[in-house]
């Protein structure tokens, strides 16, 4: 009898789910650990007064990476989870009482900007869409769905110097922002959009409007929540025949002579395997956290370059004075002192945006009473510094709710109720991040090029998940387990294990 090749896959993340899932489909002997008692990782759901709340990721998108990594695994993505595409993306309001929703439909958006801001500005915006959809054109096959390309790497592979251009890495997305429209509202809800990987407005390049487009290419409300997804890829995984162990805690990742043997649990217990595929974040093999063999196989992440943290309340409360949508946001009237206070002062903003996630809000069937909401706010990723103290932290809540307020909505409850994850909860969670969600900041032309890739210097060893290329968010860490799986693939020797 031969043995199947093994593989073990640290982390049951997004990353980790759909490597796993691909190397289970392709024939190898696959088993995924995790440290925590079930799938997800960041997809993640807590009970609050009986109801279940999506904690982490609720904005889903790219649904054509699944249907792909279905695809794979001999299923149709459509047939594993039911998904209703919202037609509202989003509704902002602020200070001053105004409001606006963003719809699915381009031309609905531009209609509700000209009544909201005038018809110069529907201009912009479709002009701003366009080119949102040019930059993701030259990079979803460039760089977001393949392996880490080098800058020239890059140039090379699109051969096209003046689409190139165009993805403006040398601006930042601030002033391209300035540039394109004189309501300093419009710059806020579209500067938002960096803060999906993570980073500031006023630091990121403006390359990154390719996600504006990625949202306005569609978003999904899944039934079930995010959690459904990550269950589904599971079951997926496991349909090729990958095995999956919770409260199961890789302590070392084991080396020798260049290449790895297997991982060593927390318990003691040894899994030889003639690969690993490491989903937790890239700093954890920089600190050590998985043993002498592998440490500084990546770079430590200096505190000064990690992407943004949060706060969080899961909460099931009565609302009132505007109607939400699934996914809302209230601004606060000093956008650029928001993200100095997150990356300069290191503190939450004294009257932070705040991000509303209602989850009942679904298919127009919501009737009034308590509902399950999920509310954010960015936090500076120091979480492995020390806690803020409870004087501390009811000072944000009492902000946080005050701020809603001012912009239309009350709640029937404080926060102290609420299921609250800080900077330092995350870091617990996801061990050597400091509570950073994203990786690295998209600061500068050159951060998106300095995540670690799929391959690391010891053979065998592989990387996927939202700190390594092409960056976070569900669907892009589900891309970058498909990159370590299709690396790891061509590179493990065939024949069967000796
Ligand atoms: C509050 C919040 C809101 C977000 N909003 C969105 C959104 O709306 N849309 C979106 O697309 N993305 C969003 N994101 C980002 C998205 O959730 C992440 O980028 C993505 O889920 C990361 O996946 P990953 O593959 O990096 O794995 P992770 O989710 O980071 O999971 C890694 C897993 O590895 C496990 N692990 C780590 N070390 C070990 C070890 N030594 N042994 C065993 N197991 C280990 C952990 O327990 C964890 O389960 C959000 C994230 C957060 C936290």
């Amino acid at each position: 009898m031969t043995l199947r090749r093994r593989v073990v896959v640290i982390g049951a993340g997004a990353g980790g789910l759909a490597a796993a899932s691909d190397l289970a489909h392709a024939g190898l002997d696959v088993i995924v650990l995790d440290r925590s008692a079930c799938e997800g990782g960041k997809m993640r759901q807590v009970e609050t007064k009986g109801a279940l709340v999506d904690a982490g990721p609720t904005v889903f998108t790219m649904r054509w990476v699944f249907d792909a990594l279905f695809a794979t695994g001999g299923q149709v993505f459509g047939d594993a989870l039911k998904m209703t595409p919202a037609s509202v993306l989003a509704r902002h309001a602020w200070r001053d009482g105004s409001r606006l929703d963003l719809h699915a439909d381009v031309e609905a958006s531009a209609d509700a900007i000209g009544v909201f801001a005038g018809l110069r500005e529907a201009g912009a915006y479709r002009q701003f869409i366009a080119e949102c959809q040019d930059i993701h054109a030259t990079l979803k096959d460039s760089f977001m769905s393949a392996q880490k390309p080098s800058p020239l790497g890059l140039v090379l592979r699109v051969g096209d110097l003046q689409a190139m251009w165009r993805t403006r890495p040398f601006e930042t997305y601030w002033s391209r922002l300035r540039k394109r429209f004189s309501d300093p509202r419009l710059r806020q809800l579209f500067g938002r959009y960096t803060t999906y990987v993570g980073s500031s407005p006023f630091r990121a390049p403006a390359t990154l409007m390719l996600i504006a487009h990625v949202e306005q290419d569609g978003v999904w409300m899944l039934d079930g929540g995010m959690r459904a997804l990550a269950a589904a890829v599971r079951q997926l995984a496991e349909a090729g025949g990958a095995e999956f162990r919770f409260n199961a805690e890789a302590e070392r990742i084991l080396v020798s002579g260049g290449e790895v043997r297997g991982v060593q649990l927390r318990s003691g217990e040894e899994i030889p395997a003639q690969a690993v595929v490491f989903n937790g974040d890239a700093s954890a093999l920089a600190t050590g956290l998985l043993g002498g063999g592998v440490r500084g196989v990546t770079r430590e992440i200096p505190r000064h370059q990690r992407s943004l943290s949060a706060t969080t309340w899961c909460a099931s409360a009565r609302t009132s004075g505007m109607p939400l949508a699934y996914h809302n946001v209230f601004f606060s009237d000093d956008y650029e002192g928001e993200f100095s206070a997150v990356f300069r002062q290191r503190t939450i903003s004294s009257r932070p945006t705040v991000y509303v996630c209602a989850q009942d809000r679904r298919h127009g069937t919501f009737t009034g009473g308590p509902e399950r909401l999920l509310l954010l706010v960015n936090a500076p990723p120091d979480g492995d510094i020390g806690a803020a103290g409870t004087r501390e932290q009811d000072l944000v809540n009492k902000r946080v709710l005050e701020h809603l307020a001012a912009c239309g909505l009350s709640l029937d409850a404080d926060l102290t109720g609420a299921v609250t994850t800080t900077p330092e909860g995350f870091n617990d969670l996801f061990p050597a991040t400091g509570g950073a969600l994203y990786g690295q900041a998209n600061h500068g032309p050159m951060a998106s090029f300095s995540r670690p890739g799929s391959k690391t210097g010891i053979r065998g060893l592989y990387l996927a998940g939202g700190s390594v290329h092409p960056g976070p968010g569900v669907p892009m860490a589900t891309l970058s387990g498909r990159l370590a799986a299709a690396r790891l693939l061509s590179e493990l020797p065939r024949g069967p294990a000796s």
